[in-house]
């Protein structure tokens, strides 16, 4: 099948993709940021499934080490899928928000994005084949309140993969968003699970393995006319 890059692949929703990857045929090459032991453990995961899974650090946010992390390796081995998954949080009501919780968010989920992709994409043209899949949010879809910060850089992340769409589609690379709703993760793990359990309409949080189902289908033989397109995982919450 080929190599699939799965960015913010050591933990919760990038970990199951990546597994589920593994599981289709893929090799995997999977960034972390800090959890080392996590992204060990997920490497392990991948290569009982006998598949190749390398595994390289870099923060993201960063661009000449996200650059210095992924350039020269995607150059000599240009991925077929990139999954574009590492995001963080800092929530806060708008009227509260510090400079540094709304920079930290923006920088990791939206400049991450930029860096990320000018790391791989050229490579990626050359071959004139790829998928890129890029990890939303419903928050960016509709607004969250104490997500100002978080809604912008998930909406920004729409935005910026339909306009890429637009720009690679002629070389046969499709670039499509995944939006999931509240998924049962570290990230969500504070949350008030009986209040927002309510507000969705499957009345429960979605699993990882949810969410990686539709991302091997976007990256799947199958898979050839979808393109520029966001697809919900959200148990109805937005319709
Ligand atoms: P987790 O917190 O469980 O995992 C986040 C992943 O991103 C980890 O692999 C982490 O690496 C990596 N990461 C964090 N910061 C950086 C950085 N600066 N540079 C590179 N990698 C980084 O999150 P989830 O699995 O819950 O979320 C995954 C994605 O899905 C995020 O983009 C999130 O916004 C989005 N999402 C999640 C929802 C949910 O309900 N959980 C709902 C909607 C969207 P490390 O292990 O080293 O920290």
């Amino acid at each position: 099948m080929g190599l699939a890059l799965v960015v913010g692949g050591s933990r919760g929703i990038g970990r199951a993709i990546a597994v589920d990857l593994a599981r289709a045929g893929y090799d995997i090459w999977l960034t972390y940021h800090r959890n080392c032991e996590a992204a060990e453990a997920a490497q392990a995961e991948v290569e009982r499934l006998g598949r190749k899974c390398k595994i390289t650090a870099v923060d993201a946010a960063h661009h000449e080490e996200t650059k210095a992390a992924l350039a020269d390796a995607a150059d000599k081995n240009p991925p077929d899928v990139v999954v574009f998954n590492a995001g963080i949080t800092r929530d806060n009501l708008m009227v509260w928000m510090t400079r540094e919780e709304w920079d930290a968010v923006l920088t990791t989920n939206l400049d991450g994005f930029f860096n990320v992709i000018t790391a791989v994409l050229f490579p990626m043209l050359r071959e004139k084949r790829g998928r890129i899949i890029v990890i939303s949010s419903t928050s960016g879809q509709a607004g969250q309140p104490g997500q100002v910060n978080y809604s912008a850089s998930k909406a920004g992340l729409i935005g910026a993969a339909k306009a890429l769409a637009r720009e690679v589609g002629p070389r046969n690379i499709l670039v499509n968003v995944v939006a999931p709703g509240v998924i049962e993760t570290d990230m969500t793990s504070e949350l008030p699970r009986d209040q927002i359990v309510g507000m969705i309409p499957l009345r429960r949080f979605g699993r990882v393995e949810e969410v990686a189902a539709v991302v091997r289908f976007l990256c799947s033989d199958e898979c050839t006319y979808i393109h520029g397109q966001v697809i919900g995982v959200n148990g109805g919450l937005l319709t």
